[in-house]
């Protein structure tokens, strides 16, 4: 037993406390807090940010951590309380490199420059909004720049903020990959599609039985209702306080059935994980999920690689059926099956399928990469970006606001944060294709009966939290590394069948 993590126990648990208080203050600003409520609340969140920021950086906690860091106490460490060590430190390089006064500079900068961004949208004006990125993107160089160790990259330093395990070497590889395959495979697709009818999809759906019917499915893919809430909000996400409360929340449109579906089988995904962690690492610097790529394959694993299969519907589809029936009599679950899976070639990110979903990604890196190295000037972007529209997807934004202007993430400075997304697809598809050769996936699916799927998912990945990285979860179920071949023959294989192509 170490005597100095035992001294640090207390001070990690003060931070952790402020920090979940903090969460709640979110929770309530997206879900039930009054209109009229930020302004003052804030005021509240501003000093708790400060006080959680005083907990965890100062003299006390550096000269523990300094101690932990050295090799003789390294040896009485738990495995947890190694990577607790290790996820302080990089907590440490993080918030130190950075002197706190740009620091405060920027985030005060990105808030304006949030608004400015919305502003600008609206105005379909991209101009409006270059000044601030180009400034943002120099913060973003700069702040990187203190970080950067021996001939790693500006981006590559982002990118690791989100997953360790994917720099511009893997992500080149893993999207080339993508680009040979897949850009040919969704044209092929695109032009079968057009004549799936899906116009039963924006009919009318009252509401409240959405809400029932999703609080179906989330309980019914393993959502536990004693350790999770479900509130409404303008974009769903995923809040967790500790593995005993976890609070997702979803968005119902009258005119569209899919949307509130699948969002809360992707949320329920992102819960589901946040719930098995084990009680021994909750509530620690370990205790959520291993990187943003890896929480993303969980969502996407239900949302997509079950949710969007026919032997997860084979079972339920009735019951939908006898929700609406109206709507719904005449649509048979083959017909659901191609609707839900119906893909072509798009614009607008959120709402890209499956097929495509990637793609936009690869533009979004793309671009990031000439960014960093100074390859592309800031007022040239929204001609890079529908030139690559163009090449890639085969269509070009008519307006700045369809194009480079449609995601909130350059504004607030999150650069590498995008390929998380596809890295998430790429992982649950592997995950599924390696479960699939342990046990009955299909029969599993077709009975309705996804208990043994959620408990080899909590066993071998959910349990450990952020213990272990994104390659070593995949060493530890697939034997292997990250590998995109089994996205790419997954997506193939899906496709093919679905459109007899
Ligand atoms: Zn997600």
């Amino acid at each position: 037993m170490s005597k100095t993590f035992e001294k640090l126990q207390p001070l990690l648990d003060k931070s952790m406390a402020l920090q979940t208080a903090r969460s709640l203050f979110e929770w309530d600003d997206q879900t039930t807090a009054p209109f009229e409520a930020a302004d003052y609340t804030s005021k509240v969140v501003g000093i708790l940010s400060d006080e959680y920021m005083k907990s965890m950086i100062n003299d006390d906690v550096r000269k523990l951590l300094k101690k932990l860091q050295e090799d003789k106490e390294q040896e009485d460490l738990t495995e947890t309380q190694k990577a607790i060590v290790r996820e302080l430190g990089k907590t440490y390089e993080q918030l130190e490199s950075i002197p706190p006064e740009e620091y405060r500079a920027f985030n005060e900068y990105t808030s304006i420059a949030n608004r400015k961004w919305a502003k600008a949208k609206k105005d379909n004006k991209y101009e409006d909004f270059a000044p601030y990125l180009k400034k943002i993107i120099e913060f973003k160089k700069k702040f990187a720049g203190y970080r950067a160790k021996g001939n790693k990259k500006p981006y590559e330093v982002l990118l690791g903020d989100y997953d360790e395990c994917f720099m511009i070497k893997e992500l080149d590889t893993f999207f080339d990959k993508v680009k040979s395959d897949i850009i040919p495979l969704l044209k092929e697709v695109a032009k079968k599609a057009e004549t799936v009818d899906k116009s039963y999809n924006y009919l009318s759906y009252d509401i409240d039985k959405q809400k029932e019917f999703c609080k179906f499915l989330a309980g019914y893919v393993g959502f536990d209702f004693n350790r999770g809430v479900i509130a409404e909000s303008a974009h769903p996400f995923t809040m967790q306080l500790h593995n005993h409360d976890v609070r997702i929340t979803d968005r119902y449109m009258e005119n569209n059935l899919e949307s509130a579906m699948f969002s809360i089988i992707h949320e329920s995904g992102h819960a589901i994980y946040e719930m098995n962690i084990d009680d021994a690492i909750t509530q620690t610097l370990v205790g959520g999920g291993a990187s943003m790529g890896m929480h993303e394959s969980q969502s996407r694993f239900y949302e997509n690689l079950i949710g969007r299969s026919k032997d997860f519907w084979e079972p339920i589809y009735d019951k939908l059926v006898n929700t609406y029936p109206d709507n719904l009599k005449d649509i048979n679950l083959d017909h659901f099956i191609k609707g839900i899976n119906k893909a072509a070639p798009s614009l607008i990110r959120t709402e890209a399928d499956e097929l495509s979903y990637c793609i936009h990604i690869i533009i979004r890196y793309e671009i990031e990469k000439m960014l960093f190295s100074d390859e592309v000037d800031i007022e040239e972007l929204p001609k890079v970006w529908n030139q690559k529209y163009e090449e890639y997807m085969g269509i070009t934004p008519t307006t700045d606001a369809e194009g480079i202007l449609q995601d909130t993430h350059w504004s607030y400075g999150e650069f590498g944060y995008f390929p998380s997304y596809a890295i998430g697809t790429a992982v649950a598809s592997q995950i599924y294709f390696c479960m699939d050769e342990l046990m009955p996936m299909d029969q599993y699916l077709n009975e309705g009966n996804l208990i043994p799927i959620r408990d080899f998912l909590r066993d071998y990945i959910h349990k450990h939290g952020a213990v272990r990285n994104t390659n070593q979860i995949l060493m530890e179920v697939c034997g292997e590394e990250f590998n995109a071949e089994y996205y790419v023959t997954y997506l193939k294989e899906k496709y093919k069948n679905l459109y007899s192509l």
